[in-house]
């Protein structure tokens, strides 16, 4: 078998189109959707995310604002900004791209977002609706995921969707969102004794370790959906998932290509949240 790709660039297109139409309709109401960016410090990968998240709201004719706080910014001046954006009524989402320096305490920052703002979903407020299942925000790749299964005709309903990490900002609220749809969710960690029993029972899997090419075609099952959240640069400059592209796509029925698969849904889903938050704002 040969799988079919999920081609990440262009189902992020369609739904980019999808959002324009919604934000276009809040303009003529006299509503331009706001995001705002902050950016503490220099990581260069951080730089480039930013810059791509801007571009996204350019495509979208969202207004958006990016603050570039020096690395030695104090907590007391980051949570001094956020209580701005929490206040500016033209921002209607907004988020703190992480990692923020080491004397920064993550969760202040996070707590201090307004849950109506976090376009990220990483509030405790909007996590906790997500395990209840009514979400006001979801995290924008577990998020942008569910869309590429949806736009290719995966059916997720009574099927094993294996997720492969548990980090707060993948594979926990991926798991949930599965669960959401009615699959039989399994959580694997660093710790799972034999991945491959797993992997190779899972009708979707999703992977979200950071693990360079770790899951190969034989912990596949045959037609499998097989999403890779990974994004890796090898020693000689190659960007590869945590899924070993050519013996996995050879077995799977459906898998995402790094780069284009995942990751440009991950900008798309944020734009989204900041038209679902202009949105609200109206209601
Ligand atoms: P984290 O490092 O926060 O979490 C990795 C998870 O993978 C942990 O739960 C860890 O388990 C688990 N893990 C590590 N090794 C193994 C193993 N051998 N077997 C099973 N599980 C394992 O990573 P993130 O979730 O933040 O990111 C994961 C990947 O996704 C990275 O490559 C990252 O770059 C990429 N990413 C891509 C995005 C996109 O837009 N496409 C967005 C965000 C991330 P344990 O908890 O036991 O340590």
């Amino acid at each position: 078998m040969t799988a079919r790709i999920i081609d990440g660039k262009a189902i992020s297109q369609e739904v980019r189109a999808e959002w324009k139409l919604r934000a276009d309709a809040l303009k003529a109401r006299g509503i331009t959707p706001g995001l705002a960016v902050i950016i503490v410090g220099e990581d260069p990968a951080s730089k480039v995310y930013v810059g791509n998240k801007i571009k996204a709201c350019a495509e979208l004719g969202i207004y958006s604002e990016h603050l570039e706080l020096p690395a030695d910014t104090t907590e007391v001046e980051l949570l001094a900004q956020i209580a701005k954006l929490n206040a500016d009524p033209k921002i209607h989402g907004f988020l703190v791209q992480l990692p923020v320096p080491k004397h920064i305490d993550s969760n202040k920052v996070l707590l201090a977002i307004s849950p109506d703002k976090d376009v990220d979903g990483f509030h405790p407020m909007n996590v906790g609706e997500l395990v209840t299942g009514n979400p006001k925000f979801q995290p924008c790749t577990p998020f942008g995921v569910m869309k590429l299964l949806e736009k290719s005709g995966v059916e997720i309903e009574g099927r094993h969707a294996v997720v492969v990490g548990r980090s707060n900002i993948v594979g926990k609220p991926m798991a949930l969102m599965l669960l959401q749809k009615n699959a039989t969710v399994t959580i694997c960690t660093s710790k799972t004794v034999d991945l491959a029993k797993f992997t190779r029972d899972a009708d979707i899997l999703v992977v979200a370790t950071g693990k360079p090419q770790m899951i190969s075609g034989d912990m596949i099952k045959p037609g499998a959906a097989v999403i890779d959240v990974g994004i890796n640069r090898l020693a000689n400059g190659k960007l590869v998932g945590d899924v070993d592209f050519d013996s996995a796509s050879a077995v799977a029925g459906w898998i995402t290509p790094v780069p284009g698969g995942v990751g440009p849904m991950t900008i798309t889903m944020l734009v989204a949240s900041t038209v679902m938050a202009a949105e609200r704002s109206m209601a």
